[in-house]
This record gives C-alpha cells, sequence and structure tokens, in this order.
C-alpha cells in the first residue's frame, strides 16, 4: 500500500557499488549521512542498518539505564517502545491529543505533578519507585508533535529528549525540521518511509562526541585501527554502502516525494469535502507536514458506517485501507507497562483509517478510493 518508487539512480549506485566491490563500507552510506544531517539542519550523522537500531543507539547515547523508565506516546508503531524494553528500561505509555494524534504534554505534566517526586535532579515514579529519565517523542504519521512543550517540560525535570523521525521527514515546525530539534534524532528508511534505503536508519545530533560514541557503537565498539581491541560491547548496527546508494538516489527526489505526499492529502481533502462524519488528518497552522499517511478519522454515527465497516467494504473492491496501530498500553509485547490515560488513543485507533498513500498514486486510482468511500456513505443512507 505504500510502495517505494525507484529510479535509474538507484541502479546505476548499486552498480558502481557492485563494479567497485564497496557493499558495506564505501562513499555512499557516508555522503547519505551529510545529505540526511544537512537536510534536518543537524551537524552529525550516523547511518544505522534499521531505525529501530537507531533508536537503540540513541536510548545509549543518552545515557538511559536498565531498571529506569521513559516516557512514550502509547500511539505508534511498536519499535521505539521495543527499544526501550532492548535497554531494560520500562516504557511509561503517555496518551494522545485529540486533534493531531501526537504525545500530549500536558497529560505527561500532570502525571508528573501527581505521581511523581522530583528532588531537584532525579525524577521518580512513585509507585514504581524507578527513576524517569527520558522521553521518546514520536513525530506521528508525518505531523509534528508538541516538540517544544516536551523539551521545556524535560528541561524542569532532567529528561533527556530523543526526537523518532522516522515517519516525518521533511516535517518541519516554523523553519526547523523535526529530527533536528532535539539533541538527538532519529529515522527510518524502511521501505514505506518517505524515502528508503532499502531499509537502512541514522541516528542525527549536534553533539560531535555523541556523533562519534555513536559511531564507535554502531561498528562493535572497536578500539583500535589495527588489532581486534574492544573495550566495550557493541552492535553490528552500521549502515551499508548498498543503503547508502539508495538512500543517496532517493534523496535526490525528495522534494518531489514531499510535493507527491502533499499533493495526495489535499486531493483527498477536495475529494471528501462535505462528506459527513468523515475528518483527515490535517496540518496545523504554523507547521509543514509530509503526510507520510493520508489518513482519515471516521465518526460512525454521522457517516452512517465504522471506520473497519469501510475498511472491509473498500477491500471487497480491492482497496487497501489501514487501521491504526493499536494503542501500545494495549499491546500484549508490552503487558503491564504503566500508562498515563489512553483513552483517547483507543478512540483513534476505533476511528482512524489510513488511505493509500504512495509517492506514485495515480490520480485516477485515487479518486477511485474517494468515490468508494463516498460510496460507503451512500450505503450507510440507504440501511438508515
Ligand atoms: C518505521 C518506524 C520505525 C522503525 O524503523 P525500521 O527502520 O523499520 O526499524 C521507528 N519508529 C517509527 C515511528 C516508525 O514508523
Amino acid at each position: 500500500m505504500y510502495v517505494p518508487v525507484l529510479g535509474r539512480e538507484e541502479v546505476s549506485n548499486l552498480t558502481s557499488c557492485v563494479e567497485n566491490n564497496e557493499l558495506i563500507r564505501g562513499p555512499f552510506a557516508t555522503q547519505f549521512e551529510r545529505q540526511i544531517a544537512g537536510f534536518v539542519g543537524a551537524a552529525h550523522a550516523v547511518g544505522t542498518n534499521s531505525g529501530t537500531a537507531a533508536l537503540h543507539v540513541a536510548l545509549m547515547l543518552s545515557g538511559v539505564q536498565a531498571g529506569e523508565e521513559v516516557f512514550i506516546t502509547t500511539l505508534t508503531f511498536i519499535a521505539p517502545a521495543n527499544t526501550i524494553a532492548y535497554m531494560g528500561a520500562h516504557p511509561i505509555f503517555v496518551d494522545v491529543r485529540d486533534d493531531d494524534w501526537q504525545i500530549d504534554a500536558a497529560r505527561m505534566e500532570r502525571f508528573i505533578a501527581e505521581r511523581c517526586d522530583f528532588d531537584g535532579q532525579v525524577l521518580r515514579n512513585r509507585e514504581t519507585g524507578r527513576r524517569i529519565t527520558a522521553v521518546i517523542v514520536v513525530h506521528f504519521f508525518g505531523m509534528p508533535a508538541d516538540i517544544d512543550a516536551i523539551m521545556a517540560l524535560a528541561a524542569r525535570y532532567n529528561l533527556k529528549v530523543i526526537e523518532d523521525a522516522a515517519q516525518a521527514l521533511g516535517t518541519r515546525i516554523g523553519t526547523r525540521r523535526v529530527g533536528g530539534i532535539a539533541p538527538i534524532g532519529c529515522f527510518s528508511f524502511y521501505g514505506n518511509k518517505l524515502i528508503t534505503a532499502g531499509g537502512g536508519g541514522m541516528v542525527v545530533t549536534g553533539g560531535e562526541a555523541m556523533a562519534a560514541r555513536g559511531r564507535y557503537l554502531v561498528n562493535q565498539a572497536k578500539d583500535d585501527p589495527v588489532e581486534t581491541l574492544h573495550n566495550e560491547i557493541g552492535y553490528n548496527y552500521r549502515m551499508t554502502n548498498l543503503h547508502g546508494a539508495i538512500g543517496c538516489a532517493q534523496f535526490g527526489r525528495i522534494e518531489q516525494h514531499i510535493a507527491a505526499k502533499r499533493a495526495i492529502s489535499q486531493r483527498y481533502l477536495a475529494g471528501l469535502a462535505g462528506l459527513g462524519g468523515v475528518e483527515l488528518l490535517r496540518e496545523k497552522p504554523g507547521t509543514f507536514c509530509t503526510y507520510w499517511l493520508s489518513s482519515i478519522r471516521v465518526d460512525a454515527r454521522r457517516f452512517g458506517m465504522t471506520a473497519r465497516d469501510i475498511l472491509a467494504r473498500l477491500r471487497g473492491l480491492e482497496i487497501e485501507t489501514l487501521p491504526v496501530y493499536q494503542p501500545l498500553h494495549r499491546s500484549k509485547a508490552h503487558e503491564g507497562a504503566q500508562h498515563c490515560g489512553g483513552a483517547v488513543a483507543e478512540r483513534i485507533a476505533e476511528e482512524a483509517l489510513s488511505l493509500p498513500s504512495s509517492v506514485d498514486l495515480s490520480a485516477d486510482d485515487q479518486d477511485r478510493v474517494i468515490d468508494a468511500i463516498r460510496s460507503c456513505a451512500k450505503a450507510a443512507r440507504r440501511t438508515a
């Protein structure tokens, strides 16, 4: 449903990897790191072999320790929450805002005020007795989270901030690109993202020492250029030159991809206008969204049919739509985890539907989706 769009540059870059025998290390990986760092306004970038690996490294760079707790939105793809578990740390799932589906800073603040102790240095969860040391801010579905509110809160309570901008490469708040705002940001180049590298991810940061340490960790923590000496446990997380070759080619078309995603959202907006009970997730004033996914929210009472009913009917017409992620405080994978709120995310998960949004989606195919949703509304009226 969100298929990568590949071109001739990918072929010629990959060919040169093979001809020069530069599959793992080589110039493309480095060039791609520079391109992404420059694009988001970060001084440094360290390529990884996935976005999940980037988040795992970011948590290590933030100094999160086993047994600590980390705030994260409950409405997200599960990968960033899993990386908290990889650290032996514990997620605290925070509910989202109803209007933009992003982590609710006000609710997080209330949780801190009512359920935590702060001694000026250490924030402690009263119920578990554990330290809370970081927050992962996921910019969800191509929209920006309220990173400024979270960073202000984090500064007050001594929390490290990591941005997960895997779904929001190119999204801006004013002139600032997300992922490059907090001290550490993470990206993914999985096949369904705005641009792909055939997998791969990246950590970006303004800190030179932090970048150097990240590079060390993703290269098995090798401590000597000649001898095979390791002073720490490292990871085989490096981005390969093959990833870089595809990534560089895709990066050359990033503005085209963004324009295409925005045009898709505009076409849905126009096509679904006036349809009662259906609302498209839209950017707020002062922000610029890349609309990784165009998503609607269905008010079943007004529309006459639930989001899941629409999904099923469209599936019958061979149109693939997707429900949003199960809120993680409901996920078996994170059973027993703490959460503050969650009802808003649960309602969004009931009511949301992501529409076909691939960069190469044709206007005709999109109109078919729009017509199909309109026909659902007609069918609902007939049976009402
Ligand atoms: C895709 C994604 C990731 C993980 O990226 P991979 O490259 O698939 O490991 C992390 N966070 C979010 C929000 C994502 O959408």
